[in-house]
């Protein structure tokens, strides 16, 4: 009788054992189930990004030009004045050497200077100056090629001059030079031009009503020179307008800014020169 007791016993613990364990057999499969179908919803959750996506590679596109246009490059700095790429140029080379009332050269002299109508200039601008001037003699237009080179000594002279005849510190009442101290005057990089008209060799304002400064000041940037100190940025060159005084920067830079309507200080800021 014990015998047949302990077996039913024992038949009842498989049964119940039997019993748990499908239990848990079913409620696990189901559960899996579940898992399996979560990764439908999930799966479609995922097939959304491919969609984000499909967006994140036409943001890519926008992100792109951002760094080729970095804020610190002189397209980026050109971008944010609205102003085109400018040209890849080396800006420490000497044509766009800066002399001016915060931009000593000190006691610099060109490295060869040449006579061309009984100025100095430095050598390397020379070609493209006769070319210039003989444009516009053939328009027939009386250039009269005004003042070139002046040494740091003929400058310190000059300025003394000037201070001399009544404009304190080489500046008009306005606050704008008139001549620059010595060492700061552009006309001691020798790659510049006073120019005038032969009949009208008077250095103010009103020279741009002569023929000869519409030709020029409209054409100089072909020849690779620009206008150096325009009527609307005296605030940035610091120099009164002079519509007779061309330097030379190169054809491309020099179309560049006359085609922008920049002064050489603003073109020098493209590229971080302050
Ligand atoms: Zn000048």
């Amino acid at each position: 009788m014990k015998k047949r007791g302990t077996r039913i016993v024992f038949g009842i613990i498989v049964l119940i054992l039997f019993c748990v364990y499908s239990y848990f057999r079913i409620s696990t499969s189901p559960r899996s189930r579940d898992v399996g179908a979560a990764p439908s919803p999930s799966q479609a959750v995922e097939s959304l990004p491919p969609e984000n996506g499909d967006a994140q590679p036409s943001e890519e596109p926008v992100e792109t030009p951002e760094p080729t246009l970095d804020p610190n490059s002189p397209a980026g700095r050109a971008a944010a004045l609205n102003l085109p790429a400018p040209p890849d140029i080396d800006v420490t080379s000497w044509e766009f050497m800066l002399a001016n009332g915060t931009h000593s050269i000190e006691e610099y002299a060109p490295p060869e200077l040449v006579s061309v109508e009984g100025l100095q200039f430095d050598s390397r601008i020379v070609d493209a100056l006769n070319a210039f001037v003989q444009n516009t003699r053939d328009q027939g237009l009386n250039v009269y090629l005004s003042s070139a080179y002046r040494s740091y000594s003929d400058q310190a002279a000059n300025f003394q001059r000037v201070v001399g005849n009544g404009y304190p510190d080489g500046k008009t009442s306005a606050g704008f030079y008139v001549t620059m101290p010595a060492g700061c005057s552009e006309h001691q990089t020798g790659l510049v031009c006073d120019i005038t008209d032969v009949y009208y060799p008077l250095k103010n304002s009103s020279i741009e009503n002569t023929e000869t400064f519409k030709y020029m000041s409209a054409h100089c940037q072909e020849f690779g020179f620009i206008l150096r100190f325009p009527s609307d940025k005296e605030d940035i060159t610091g120099v009164m307008y002079e519509p007779w005084h061309y330097r030379y920067v190169g054809v491309e830079s020099a179309t560049y800014i006359m085609e922008n309507g920049l002064c050489f200080e603003e073109f020098l800021a493209l590229y971080g020169v302050e």
